[in-house]
């Protein structure tokens, strides 16, 4: 009986505590925000800039995104780059990948090029202490969009061969669908994942273009319906960062054109359901918006704080 007494007291005392820390994470729980940053000068001035616009996150290259060499890190730019980011406590560090691999390559030139650059991105992300690595599934041209997402898979898990990637993570993200580009559908991202299914990937939303590709999350229903088709195809819970970019191109046009915050077609106010939506609040909210003005950051970032910190967000 006694026992029984205790046990009960002991339940009831944790469902309190659970109530509190859940009442109080929910009041804390807001995503944090980050942006795409230059790497101009040395990879730690990407965590300083970031953290002067008042960041709490970031996303970099971690080499020339536009060239297939890339000079290698040494000891030095590792520990400046280490030091900042215990100084900053930027937090999580995303890396995107060169712009030039295509892992769903048709082209076993091209193909084995971009496996290679990838390990590289691996490997680099690895060195630094980066938590994520975001690469865009591809394009497969000369082949079929099914043929593509098996080819992707096949050279991812061979760029990760005997790697040990810890809790580095690698992030499929989603596509405007332009070209030949696969990766517009989120079953094309769970085929892929499920495919390598030791590697433990993710995925990385691209508002933008989820909606140039056909998700029209611009109202309540629209954004409900595509965030129930993210989570059937690949958890909510496996997309710890989201591009937030408004888009300049139109919904279903597959063409990718990111745009300001609230200067686009997707809007402000759909723009701010999003970030606030308790489903997504997990996830780093980095934007990918031009950066034509050097204002430009300033500006979209406190549009996306102005989000973040809106009566909206905090009561949910
Ligand atoms: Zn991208
Ligand atoms: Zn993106």
């Amino acid at each position: 009986m006694k026992e029984g007494s205790d046990r009960m007291r002991a339940a009831k005392t944790a469902t309190k505590t659970e109530t509190k820390i859940s009442n109080k994470d929910k009041r804390k729980r807001v995503p944090r925000i980050g942006f795409h940053a230059p790497i101009a000068g040395g990879l730690q001035n990407a965590l300083l800039k970031a953290h002067e616009l008042g960041c709490t996150a970031v996303q970099i290259f971690s080499r020339n995104p536009r060239g297939w060499t890339a000079r290698p890190l040494d000891a030095e730019d590792i520990e400046r780059f280490q030091v900042v980011r215990a100084e900053t406590k930027i937090s999580p560090v995303v890396i995107h990948a060169s712009y030039l691999i295509n892992l769903a390559a048709a082209d076993p030139v091209i193909r084995e090029k971009s496996t290679v650059a990838f390990r590289e991105e691996i490997e680099r992300g690895i060195t630094l202490g980066a938590d994520y690595l975001v690469v865009h599934p591809g394009s497969a041209k000369g082949s079929c969009e099914a043929e593509g997402v098996r080819t992707c898979a096949a050279s991812l898990a061979r760029a990760c061969e005997g790697l040990d990637l810890g809790s580095f993570r690698i992030l499929i993200e989603n596509t405007a669908g332009q070209g030949d580009c696969i990766g517009h559908r989120f079953e094309h991202l769970r085929d892929i994942i499920e495919a390598c299914s030791g590697l433990n990937l993710g995925v990385c939303l691209d508002t933008a273009h989820a909606f140039a590709a056909g998700y029209d999350i611009r109202d309540e229903d629209g954004l409900a319906a595509t965030l129930e088709a993210l989570d059937h195809n690949v958890g909510v819970e496996n997309i710890p960062v989201v591009h937030f970019n408004d888009s300049k191109a139109a919904y279903n046009s597959r063409v990718d054109r990111h745009w300001h915050l609230g200067e686009g077609l997707i809007g402000s106010e759909a723009l701010a359901r999003i970030v606030c939506h308790p489903k997504l609040t997990h996830a780093a909210f980095l934007l990918e918006t031009p950066q034509e003005r050097p204002t430009d950051d300033l500006r979209n970032i406190d549009v996306l704080r102005a989000f973040v910190n809106g009566d909206d967000c905090r009561s949910k």
